[in-house]
């Protein structure tokens, strides 16, 4: 499948085969992407970043993590990221937040108004829409538990895989929030793929470790 570009401050849907995957491309760098994922037999079931925090014990996921359901469930597994560090901590963007935080009297949609678009001709509504799964988005938590906005880590080219590990339907942005995206919109690219040559081969060759050191 071609590269796939979603122009800035708007948001696409598609469905993820099981076992397929997805790399989320950050062609110009320092741009984030919300993902959704929902159960394409049973739209019930949704990510759930607060299962996934939990599994996994922390608040960055990165290669090797996985994305848990509200049924905790995995729905996507990261096999490769080029960037580590993505936010699961909050929720997309929208008219609301441009309203709240940044005063706007004729705010933008936002993130959260671009994927209920995108979901809607799915049968998902506006208020089944979870926390996002923030792509290259950079929070930070001091110690006494503030959060900071803060430009995403991300460079021109980087990327992460996602492996489905349901059948899914896949809502993904070019982020619409100027603090987020170090105040200028740019677009992403995304592209559907098998498992990729260089993580099979890694996989292989940890079998054959394990099995040679049992
Ligand atoms: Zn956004």
């Amino acid at each position: 499948m071609a590269i796939c570009r979603i122009p800035p401050r708007s948001g696409v849907a598609f469905p993820l085969g099981r076992g397929l995957c997805l790399r989320i491309i950050d062609p110009d760098g320092e741009q984030v992407s919300d993902l959704l994922a929902f159960n394409a037999e049973d739209i019930g079931e949704a990510i759930s970043s607060g299962r996934s925090l939990d599994y996994a014990s922390k608040i960055y996921l990165t290669t090797g993590d996985a994305i848990y359901s509200n049924r905790s469930n995995v729905m996507l597994r990261i096999l490769q990221d080029t960037v580590g560090r993505h936010d699961f901590l909050l929720t997309p963007c929208s008219k609301d937040t441009f309203r709240l935080i940044y005063g706007d009297e004729h705010p933008h949609r936002g993130c959260f108004g671009n994927l209920a678009a995108a979901i809607e001709p799915y049968g998902i509504g506006p208020d089944q829409i979870p926390t996002a799964f923030n792509v290259f988005m950079n929070v930070t938590v001091d110690a006494a538990g503030g959060l900071r906005v803060e430009a995403p880590l991300s460079k021109p080219g980087d990327s992460i895989v996602l492996q489905a590990q349901q059948d899914l339907i896949i809502a993904l942005t070019a982020c619409a929030a100027l603090q987020s995206n170090n105040y200028a919109f740019k677009p992403i690219d995304y592209e559907v793929l098998g498992v990729p040559a260089a993580v099979v081969v890694a996989g292989q060759a940890d079998d054959t470790g394990t099995l040679g050191a049992a």
